[in-house]
């Protein structure tokens, strides 16, 4: 039975970590703290993880280990210090009364088996620890005075969360009032108690929403725990109530809140005053027994009508977890243990092939949906040829696919066993399969590519590129509407979204049929607003713009160089191939790449199509509303979240480059001033240590407000 606790997910060894040098330990740490708070913040503020939680967690797991390792780096604000969380400014801020933490993780039997041992040593002796079901939601915190509900808040970074009140009020499983018997065990009736637990969505619920959102052309979520914080954070309340979500109550915020010994007894304590509390507890004596719990939830997690990812197991006597206290995140009393990546069978059906917006071919892996960790999945990425052949895979084998927690399913390799004789061996396409040319594979790639400039395939993942998030940002503009756009004629280039008119999408239709069976447009409250996405995008960045475009080698970063070195359209136009090599961040093949780009008369065409429709074509736009540039020739950092301006870091930093600072991600000598928000992370100490002006929220303000850098 132990054996299926496995886990281990890559994790570096300590060995590892013992041969790096303190220089390299230090940027590894920088590095790998940099890379965690842009996935907390994906996770938590945006509920949209680009990672899955096994990454995440070993990326935290390598950086706790090089901070022990070089403790001379080791920092308060570190990730590994703190609990992951945001305030979204939409929500009016409520300060816990007492912290809300997270909780330390351990990977596998051995992992749980140690945090064992180490409370045996911390006691004298084993004290009875309650295991409970790690509920995969959202957590909340439930006031009540008098026995009413009164305010409803989200963790947030801990010590500060969100008020959600009126969006719990509308989850039916909440009780508004404290049962009256239940009352007779508050220690103090006069004060407000705080309850805990978990929101969740139930698993079917999540299905039915992602097909709903799928119907309409709207974002799926991930996971059920992201559609259920997802579902809780919303503005609208009415949304919230129309979503079905539900509780599990398993803590109060001060033990000595209630008159009661213990966690066994504060969750029958929980049932009795009306709150639903997880039938699948036990309180055990033994390791064994522990390890026993563990197992037998592993085993029942499909079952479940809801996502768990791992056993809580917590010491369950009041007075020795108050002997044992907390750290900066965790309580020293509890440990998660999480459940190892979801490995599944399923029949590959068939291998597809994919067209990105650059040609390259990816092979996909077409699967007989099956529910992992969570979600329904469907599709995997092969990655390429190569891989294909790697692993052996056949149209017709059963596959095992593995899902950790959300994001990307991977294909591990095919039960061989289980091979019927007429498994089909993949054949690499020597034509690309939307526009019909002839394929390549050049030197030194493993992928294919099509390089033909009309594949129809290759336009829709170039519109798609242009209008996301990090490009051109046009907020609204998904994929079934591009699609119809692009099927009805109307758009067939990115130039082309800036003739729409509010009638074109107004009239646009949704594929869908009312009830009389007529077709459904998008009308014109969805369409005015994308005519105004549209327009806000005319202004982004030129950086974005040249991201935008979608040339081959181009991403986000080397955007930014080369708009460093070539402010405008016409200057870049302007340079030669040999020039455009001698930018930092670009090499032989990118120069190539842009040169040839910016000669094909079709792209031309399409670049002056953009001028003329006002997208900005200059890193400081000549217009006479243009900022003065008072802040050329200044380098800022950013760092820590600007709670008070309620302003993003990208926010931030285009208001900057706006007045003509430059933005750098990283703290050094060259760097004028460090823009400290709340949280601030490590690059606060670097920039203390190198002497380098820090800014605070207020100061900050002032120079957005003056255009002028505060003496200091
Ligand atoms: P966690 O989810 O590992 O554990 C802490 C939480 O468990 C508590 O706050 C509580 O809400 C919840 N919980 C559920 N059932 C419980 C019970 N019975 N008793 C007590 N608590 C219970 O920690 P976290 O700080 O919420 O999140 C960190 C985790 O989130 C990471 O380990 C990672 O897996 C994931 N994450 C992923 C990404 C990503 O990009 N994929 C980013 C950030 C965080």
């Amino acid at each position: 039975m132990a054996s299926d606790l496995k886990g281990g997910d890559g994790l570096p060894s300590h060995e590892a970590v013992r041969e790096l040098t303190a220089a390299e330990a230090e940027a590894r740490i920088q590095a790998l703290r940099q890379e965690i708070e842009h996935n907390t913040y994906l996770y938590y503020a945006l509920d949209a993880p680009e990672i899955s939680d096994a990454a995440y967690d070993s990326l935290m797991r390598e950086l706790k280990a090089l901070e022990e390792a070089h403790p001379q780096f080791a920092t308060d604000d570190s990730p590994t210090k703190r609990v992951g969380g945001y305030i979204e400014k939409q929500f009016t801020p409520i300060r816990h009364a007492e912290r809300m933490y997270s909780l330390d993780n351990a990977m596998d039997e051995e992992e749980l088996r140690a945090w064992m041992e180490s409370v045996r040593k911390l006691y004298g002796t084993l004290p009875p620890l309650c295991c409970e079901l790690k509920i995969d939601g959202s957590s909340i915190a439930l006031t009540y005075r008098d026995g009413l509900l009164v305010q409803a808040a989200t963790r947030g970074d801990g010590t500060t969360g969100e008020d959600v009140t009126a969006n719990m009020m509308g989850v039916a499983d909440v009780p508004r009032a404290l049962k009256k018997d239940a009352l007779d065990a508050l220690a103090h009736p006069e004060r407000p108690l705080e309850l805990r637990g978990e929101v969740y969505m139930p698993k079917g619920s999540f299905e039915a929403l992602n097909l709903e959102a799928q119907a309409e052309g709207r974002k799926q979520f991930a996971n059920p725990r992201n559609a259920a914080a997802g579902s809780l954070r919303q503005k609208d309340p009415a949304i919230t109530r129309e979503r079905d979500l539900a509780t599990f109550m398993y803590s109060v915020s001060d033990n000595a809140a209630l008159k009661l010994k213990g966690q066994w007894e504060l969750l029958q304590w929980l049932k009795e005053a009306g709150f639903h509390v997880n039938p699948d507890v036990a309180l055990c004596q033994t390791e064994e027994e522990v390890i026993a719990f563990c197992s037998s939830s592993l085993e029942k997690r499909n079952s479940l009508p809801y996502e768990i990812d791992g056993v809580v197991v917590k010491v369950n006597d009041f007075a020795l977890q108050d002997a044992a206290g907390f750290t900066s995140r965790a309580p020293k009393w509890a440990i998660a243990f999480k459940f190892p990546p979801e490995e599944k069978t399923t029949l590959l059906r068939d291998i597809t092939v994919q067209v990105g917006r650059t040609g390259v071919l990816t092979p996909v892996a077409e699967l007989e949906p099956v529910l992992i960790a969570g979600s329904v999945v469907s599709r995997a990425t092969l990655h390429n040829e190569d891989e294909v052949h790697r692993k052996d895979v056949r149209v017709g084998d059963t596959v095992i696919v593995r899902k950790a927690g959300d994001v990307i399913p991977e294909v591990l390799g095919a039960v061989i066993t289980l091979r019927p004789e007429d498994a089909l061996m993949w054949e690499a396409p020597k034509t690309c399969p939307s526009c019909g040319m002839p394929v390549i594979r050049e030197e030194g790639e493993a992928q294919l590519r099509c390089v033909s400039i009309d594949c129809p395939a290759q336009a829709l993942e170039r519109l798609l590129h242009w209008v996301s998030r990090e490009a051109m940002d046009i907020d609204g503009m998904g994929e079934e509407i591009i699609r119809r756009l692009v099927e009805t004629g109307r758009v067939s280039d990115v130039a082309d979204f800036y003739s729409l008119s509010e009638d074109d999408l107004a009239n646009l239709s949704t594929g869908r049929v009312n009830k009389e069976g007529e077709t459904i447009t998008l009308g014109h409250p969805t369409a005015r607003k994308l005519m105004s996405a549209i327009e806000a995008s005319k202004s982004r960045p030129f950086d974005r713009v040249i991201g935008g475009l979608g040339m081959r080698h181009i991403g986000k970063n080397t955007a930014t160089d080369l708009v460093e070195v070539y402010p405008s359209m016409d200057a870049l136009m302007q340079a030669s191939e040999e020039e455009l090599q001698e930018v930092h961040g670009i090499g032989e093949r990118a120069a190539a790449s842009i040169w040839a780009f910016l000669r094909t008369p079709d792209n031309v065409s399409v670049i002056e199509r953009l001028q003329a429709a006002g997208v900005s074509m200059a890193a400081v736009s000549p217009s006479e509303d243009a900022l003065p540039q008072t802040l050329s020739g200044l380098t800022f950092v950013l760092t820590g979240t600007l709670t008070e301006l309620r302003m993003s870091r990208e926010e931030a930093a285009d208001q900057l480059k706006a007045r003509g600072g430059k933005v750098s991600s990283s703290v050094s000598g060259k760097t004028s001033y460090l823009i400290a928000g709340d949280n601030p992370g490590s690059k606060y100490d670097k920039a203390v240590k190198l002497r380098v002006p820090v800014l605070d929220e207020g100061q900050f303000k002032a120079l957005m407000d003056t255009g002028e850098p505060p003496v200091l």
